[in-house]
């Protein structure tokens, strides 16, 4: 019989925490691992996988035919011993039943649970990427170490060619930089602050710009605001493991409770992550060894939202407006040095 089939077709930020249940499964056997077009950038050259499947569900023939082409070409591979349910939708359970694998392993609290064959505790005290570690294990297994829910992403050689290309377009390679990841695809968790926050470290640092074509407009903002050998913008220009390379080599990320910050953890980037509507406690933190989070917990109504509205539903918005620049830059400082402890 044969290895495992890991489902997680939901944001990408899920899907790197995905990676340490997949390394666990594949010291066990071969792992085949379904997600969406973007999710499966993420997992390009990782040792861990067989094969990524991609499900495209908003693709030519939409969802129900998008389905269709999956499960035939998941069935046309070969049985599964197991399916793991990263992410909980009753179609994604539908799925897991259709590729013909007996055991179906997801958490109790998934709309698809009713298609499960074992369902495991929801654990809302633990970190996201411990909870999908546990899929893997049974209710009565040690917690995990620090390396066994460590994220992993491999960017290529290639990846590491752009970046070098990148870096000596302003200055050397080498000289040092903190990443600022100003982007998110929810308005209320996008800090309104980076420009003057980039001021402030532009004295010290030079800054690199992260994000996608949709975070444009700010990076042109950034950019503009800074003398032009200080600044790297590489936004909307990198692919998504160039970007994680990129990450790595930065002294440090600022960063919204976004993508970005598992990226960061992925590469061990020592990380400050900004909360406005969510909440770490979530279970959505940044997992760098030198890391520190920011929020307002003066407000009653934070947390609002698990994924944060785009607009203020209060319209003070003052879960972000009241996060300033020096305190974003004193965390940043923090994090950087090493004597302080984080
Ligand atoms: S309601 Fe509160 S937590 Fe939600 S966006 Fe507004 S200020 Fe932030």
């Amino acid at each position: 019989m044969g290895g495992s089939l890991v489902i997680q077709t939901s944001f990408l930020g899920d899907v790197i925490l995905t990676t340490p249940l997949i390394a666990e499964l594949a010291r066990r056997g071969t792992v085949d691992v379904l997600v969406t077009p973007g999710g499966a950038a993420a997992l390009a050259n990782n040792p861990d996988i067989r094969t990524v499947i991609r499900y495209d569900k908003r693709g030519t023939y939409g969802a129900a035919v998008g389905m269709w082409q999956t499960i035939q070409e998941i069935r046309g591979r070969r049985p599964y011993k197991a399916a793991y349910l990263a992410q909980g939708s009753f179609r994604s359970g539908l799925i897991a039943m259709m590729t013909g694998a007996k055991e179906r392993i997801g958490f109790r609290s998934s709309t698809g649970r009713v298609l499960y064959t074992i369902q495991v505790p929801y654990r809302p005290d633990r970190h996201h990427v411990e909870r999908l570690w546990s899929l893997s294990m049974s209710d009565c297994a040690d917690p995990p170490t620090r390396d066994q829910v460590r994220p992993r992403l491999y960017p290529s050689d290639e990846d590491r060619r752009m970046v070098d290309s990148l870096l000596r377009q302003s200055r050397s390679t080498d000289e040092p930089f903190v990443a600022l990841a100003p982007g998110s695809a929810w308005g209320t968790k996008r800090w309104p602050y980076y420009v003057e926050l980039a001021k402030l470290l532009a004295d010290d640092f030079r800054i690199a710009v992260i994000g996608s074509k949709a975070d444009s407009a700010i990076a042109a903002q950034i950019t503009e605001a800074l003398p032009p050998d200080t600044v790297i913008n590489a936004v909307g220009i990198l692919p998504l493991l160039a970007s994680a390379e990129l990450i790595g080599r930065a002294q440090a990320i600022v960063t919204n409770d976004s993508a970005p910050q598992h990226l960061a953890s992925a590469m061990g980037t020592p990380t400050v992550t900004i909360f406005g509507p969510t909440v770490p406690e979530f279970g959505f933190g940044p997992l760098a060894e030198r890391s520190a989070v920011a929020g307002n917990d003066s407000l009653s109504c934070r947390p609002c939202d698990r994924h944060g509205p785009q607009r203020c539903p209060l319209g003070h918005w003052r879960c972000m407006r009241e996060l300033t620049p020096d305190y974003i830059s004193s965390l940043l400082t923090e994090v950087l040095n090493p004597s302080v402890p984080v």
